[in-house]
């Protein structure tokens, strides 16, 4: 995999294999300036979530919310414990960001969590990492010893009196783990289970006790947007999109990787940068925030910019920044096949809504694509997503339907000709030209 660290010192590691994520490098290139500044001025965490807010960094994770607003939210006058926990359970199809920064840069992390400790005033933090991934989670063991060594974690960081401790909790593997609630359960020792929410983890969350939540991503981009400044952060990206952004590409590109650019590079760049279309082959579809983000054709996503308002606007998610990019030989009832049979298998099945339906969801488009379709298929998929849509605990519900809606507003003559002709649409000859990734198999 190819990383491109453009600007954003989250990335700006060599990654073959030396030293870089160790203390020293990160020290060297600027690491726990930020926070050596902010205990010695023993700037008030209020000063400092205003900080976060003028930044306008949004949670890199999926939902974009801003960081400053969230850590706004822990309540300040709580006499009891309370929690930071970083959401590590890296699990979204097509993304792949936090285990990099993880592997080659995890001091970031560490020290964007010590300050939004700090800023809400939690005394202890897990860092909850995918199941799958056990160098990693090896790594980040052995860069926290090391910042525990150098006084970073622990009593007294820095002689300022403030106690922060820090663990890493190892996942158990499952998607559903990375919705906020599940991963809280999880580290209970329960079984990883979204929670009815309200209350929100900000009041009610790990133990019962008011806890703060942000993605690897988010973490690890703190200390750069206070060294570089609020505004200058900011103005990095564009209007409510601050700063630098890791886009996974992956698909039918010549150079999949990580590419960190600022919010609001055009998609064609960023599909430049990853060395265009594998096989100089036409664009059809691109995915571009994780797989349960609505499908685009190439004439909407060829106009779009990577940031979070100009993808909504085009009817999609930026989520997590997995670009999933699809050329002219993909059958897209085939990989609404994928997708689908991912979420039925991920379903954590404690609302009818959601079990029952991605399994009806996968079952449909299994059908159609094994040439087993029937003509009212496309009207019940759709009417099977409206019956999950907002109707479940937790998102997985919306997020296993939205691509099958979108896929089916987007490619509806595609899924018709397979129903009907009992084949893909692509002809044969363009199929066999391809890589095999979701091809079609009538
Ligand atoms: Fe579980 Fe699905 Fe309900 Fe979420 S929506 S709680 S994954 S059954």
């Amino acid at each position: 995999m190819a990383i491109l660290g453009a600007i954003n010192p989250i990335l700006t590691v060599d990654i073959e294999g030396g030293n870089a994520w160790r203390l020293d490098d990160y020290v060297k290139r600027g690491g726990y300036a930020a926070l050596k500044r902010i205990m010695a001025e023993k700037m008030p965490p209020a000063q400092l979530i205003e900080e976060m807010k003028k930044s306008g960094l949004r949670g890199r994770g999926g939902a974009g919310f801003p960081t400053g607003l969230k850590w706004s939210f822990m309540p300040k006058d709580f006499k009891g414990e309370k929690y930071i926990v970083c959401n590590s359970d890296e699990g979204e199809p097509g993304t792949f960001k936090d285990r990099d920064i993880l592997s080659f840069n995890p001091h970031s992390v560490i020290e964007g969590m010590v300050i939004a400790a700090y800023a809400v005033g939690a005394v202890r933090g897990y860092n909850y990492i995918h199941g799958e991934i056990w160098e990693v989670y090896k790594r980040f063991e052995e860069a926290l010893d090391e910042a525990r060594a150098a006084g970073f974690v622990g009593k007294n960081i820095l002689g300022s009196g403030f106690d922060f401790e820090l663990f890493a909790h190892h996942g158990y593997g499952a998607y559903i783990c990375g919705e906020e609630s599940a991963l809280l359960e999880s580290i209970e020792g329960k079984k990883g289970q979204p929670r009815f929410k309200p209350p929100f983890p900000a009041s009610v969350g790990l133990y019962g006790k008011p806890t703060t939540i942000n993605n690897t991503e988010t973490f690890a981009a703190v200390p750069f947007a206070l060294n570089m400044g609020p505004q200058n952060y900011l103005e990095a990206g564009k209007p409510n999109n601050g700063g630098t952004k890791l886009f996974s590409v992956s698909g039918h590109v010549n150079r999949p990787g990580n590419y960190e650019v600022p919010l609001g590079t055009p998609f064609m760049k960023l599909l430049e940068m990853a060395g265009g279309m594998r096989g100089g082959r036409k664009l059809k579809a691109c995915i571009p925030g994780g797989s349960s983000a609505p499908v685009l054709p190439a004439e909407i996503i060829s106009e779009c910019t990577m940031d979070y308002d100009s993808i909504s606007k085009a009817g999609s998610m930026l989520g997590s920044g997995a670009v999933i990019v699809m050329d002219e030989t993909t059958c897209m009832v085939k990989a609404l096949e994928r997708l689908s049979f991912f979420y039925y298998e991920e379903s954590c099945g404690q609302c009818t809504p959601c079990r029952e339906g991605t399994n009806w969801m996968y079952k449909v488009v299994h059908r159609i694509e094994t040439g087993l379709g029937r003509p009212e298929d496309l009207d019940l998929l759709g009417s099977v997503t409206k019956q999950i849509m907002g109707r479940t605990i937790c998102a997985l519900g919306d997020a296993a339907s939205m691509p099958v809606q979108s896929f089916i507003k987007h490619f509806r003559d595609e899924f018709a000709y397979h129903i009907e002709h009992k084949k893909c649409l692509v002809p044969l000859d363009v199929q066999r030209s391809g890589s095999g990734f979701f091809k079609a198999t009538v």
